[in-house]
């Protein structure tokens, strides 16, 4: 994780998770345009989950696919409850999430580079948000699929959380889990999203001590 690696915006952060590649900028907050969209008490998030045509392996096309403007709204959901949108009334903040390298999970490191970048732009936040992706292989609940691991498996459950606050603010089932799958799951989801938070906080002392240092 890099954060700062972008000049013309707010805030911005790389992820590289296995062969997972992203960036992310954050414009705002900034005035509404047009005028009509603006909130009169808090501020208006925006996301903009995009693959770049050569981030997967068969052609994508440029248009937005369903597929795009679901992530979209869920990357969007997952970051929302962290973020104090009332300090800005009447202001957007738009956070963009370009996949430059797709190998399965580009939801959960979109959102944790998504945090970071809104964390760079200054918006203050209740907590980060981390996530990450629980899978099921041959019985066996595991973390983090890649995409061969993702197209055979029997389960993926992407979880986004809070990780100081201890709350979720992401949880989706792609597949079969039974109960106590569900249970064991999200315990090892927090397990890697501590780790996950442990590399947010490192890339951000990073950048402070970059910026001192200038
Ligand atoms: P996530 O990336 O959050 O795991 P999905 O489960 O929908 O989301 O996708 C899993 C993986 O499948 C993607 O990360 C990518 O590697 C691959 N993939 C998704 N859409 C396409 C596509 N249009 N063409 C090729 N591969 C794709």
């Amino acid at each position: 994780m890099e954060v700062g690696i972008l000049k013309n915006c707010s805030g911005s952060a790389y992820i590289e998770q296995g062969k997972t590649k992203i960036i992310v900028a954050v414009h705002g907050p900034r005035e509404a345009h047009p005028k009509h969209l603006a909130l009169p008490d808090r501020a208006l998030l925006r996301t903009r989950y995009h693959m770049a045509p050569f981030s997967t392996g068969e052609r994508k096309s440029p248009a937005p696919t369903r597929r795009e403007i679901e992530l979209t709204k869920v990357i969007r959901e997952a970051l929302e409850p962290s973020l104090l949108l009332e300090e800005f009334p009447k202001t957007t903040i738009d956070v963009f999430i370009e996949v430059l390298q797709a190998d399965a999970g580009t939801r959960s490191a979109g959102v944790t580079a998504a945090s970071l970048a809104l964390a760079e732009a200054g918006i203050p936040m209740r907590d980060l948000v981390a996530a990450i992706a629980v899978g099921k292989i041959g019985g066996q609940l595991v973390l983090d699929l890649n995409e061969e691991e993702d197209e055979h498996g029997q389960a993926d459950m992407p979880v986004a959380m809070m990780p100081n606050l201890n709350r979720i603010t992401l949880l989706q089932l792609n597949g079969r889990l039974t109960k106590e799958e569900i249970v064991t799951g999200l315990t090892l989801a927090q397990k890697g999203i501590g780790k996950l938070y442990e590399l947010q906080r490192q890339a951000l002392k990073s950048v402070v001590e970059k910026n001192i240092g200038e």
